[in-house]
């Protein structure tokens, strides 16, 4: 299929994505949209960043919006799963920028607000109802979620949905779920027990497989700095400033990290919000909404956000921390080079951070650093030198963004050796 056109959507959909202004489906939604129309079950593997939210999006409006209008209070036609509230909001947003014209209602269920919203808009009656699997739970305990009449079941991020521990909630949903539904299955990796999982729901499903050899987006400029702790922020300020329109989603390991990285931007002149679990559900949104909005220019996040976000023209990702899981990374990268553009990854790698730089090339079967190990300076390198080496490694850096091989390649007392003389000089090195 080359447009959506030949695709056999009704005609407000067609009309919403024309204002939308998408033209040519994704090879997801090319694969998956006239299969999922009629009727069959899908397995898809695919990242964010692929289309795949409209590829399970399409179908399901347009089989809502050819049923029967009305709908009974507390007995969605179909339910949608995530596993975070940010992915819960983004594809609800979806569904009002395809279901333009279409009297299809929707409700929203997340934890960490009050549920006194969500009742009412599921007790009115919604088509679809978007939730993530701990308050769905609890509000089918209650009463207030129906779900025996059921015609279409969507799952996005089921990898990450089982890593958040939601097994459990999800086959007390699953055992809820009436015979002969249709539904969506899709996951970024397909690991044994995610397929035993899809063998359990899916019937007959056609497999749909967008994941590319390296699984990285392959727009994505991937990067590797070569740079101790405590010049981490110097660099940051660096590369936010490098370009007037630069937008930068920053990753840190912790959340008091991604805390203390904007703080600090904040206080070198960059504006910045942080984003992370323990924020309150009111000052996530804030700061998102900041940063779509282009009020602030940096968001700093933990892992929390680096799955479902979409905010258009991130110019760049910047991983603050390297994650210590691989995948993390390619979900986080993937946070930019959205939608055809182009993207900058810049991944910050200590000495102590290199095991989890070769997880990350292991994963991807290939060297972001273009197999460069940084120069050993010699062990009588005083504050100075030090200071010079750092200079002259920026320069290259800036030329062909690679590491700047500094101080890493000291063996341990040696680099506290070389800490203490950069001390005695007045250089932090926390
Ligand atoms: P997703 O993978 O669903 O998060 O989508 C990634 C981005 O691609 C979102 O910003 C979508 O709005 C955009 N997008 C999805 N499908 C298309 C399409 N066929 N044409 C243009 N943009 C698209």
């Amino acid at each position: 299929m080359k447009t959506f056109d030949e695709m056999e959507l009704i005609a407000p959909v067609r009309r919403a994505l024309a204002v939308a202004k998408y033209t040519t489906p994704t090879p997801i939604q090319a694969q998956t949209i006239p299969q999922a129309l009629q009727g069959r079950d899908i397995l898809g593997v695919a990242q964010t960043g692929t289309g795949k939210t409209a590829a399970f999006a399409l179908p399901v409006l347009d089989r809502l919006a050819r049923g029967p209008a009305k709908v009974e209070r507390n007995r969605p036609r179909a339910l949608i799963l995530a596993p975070t509230r940010e992915l819960a909001i983004q594809i609800e947003r979806s569904l009002v920028t395809y279901g333009k014209g279409l009297r299809l209602r929707h409700a929203l269920v997340y934890g960490g607000v009050s549920q006194f919203k969500q009742v009412r808009s599921l007790e009115r009656g919604a088509h679809i109802v978007v939730a993530t699997p701990g308050r769905l739970l609890d509000l089918m305990n209650q009463g207030h979620v129906d779900l025996s009449h059921l015609e279409v079941l969507v799952l996005d991020e089921v990898d990450r949905m089982l890593d958040m521990g939601f097994l459990p909630d999800l086959q007390r949903i699953f055992s809820q779920l009436p015979q002969g539904r249709q539904s969506l299955f899709f996951s970024a990796t397909l690991p044994s027990k995610i397929l035993e999982l899809a063998g359990s729901l899916l019937s007959d499903p056609m497999r749909v497989n967008i994941a590319p050899q390296s699984p990285c987006v392959e727009r994505i400029d991937q990067q590797v700095m070569f740079v101790e702790r405590g010049e981490k922020l110097r660099k940051l300020c660096h590369i936010v400033q490098s370009g007037p329109a630069n937008r930068v989603m920053v990753f840190t390991r912790t959340k008091r990290g991604a805390n203390s990285v904007a703080e600090q931007l904040e206080r070198n002149g960059i504006r910045a919000a942080a984003i992370h679990g323990d924020k309150s559900q009111h000052a996530r949104q804030k700061a998102l909404n900041a940063f779509e909005r282009h009020r602030v220019q940096v968001l700093v996040a933990t892992d929390v956000a680096s799955r479902g976000i979409d905010i258009g023209d991130v110019s760049h990702v910047v991983n603050y921390d390297l994650p210590s899981d691989p995948e993390c990374y390619v979900h986080r990268i993937g946070r930019t080079g959205r939608a055809g553009s182009e993207g900058i990854a810049v991944s910050f790698c200590s000495h102590a951070e290199r095991r989890e730089l070769h997880a990350i090339e292991r994963f991807l079967g290939r060297s972001l650093s273009g197999g460069e190990v940084p120069p050993a300076p010699s062990a009588r390198a005083s504050a100075k030198r030090g200071r010079r080496h750092l200079a002259g490694a920026r320069h290259r850096t800036e030329g062909r963004h690679a590491g700047d091989g500094d101080k890493h390649s000291y063996p341990p007392r040696r680099k506290r050796r070389f800490r203490k003389q950069r001390r005695h000089a007045g250089h932090s090195t926390s």
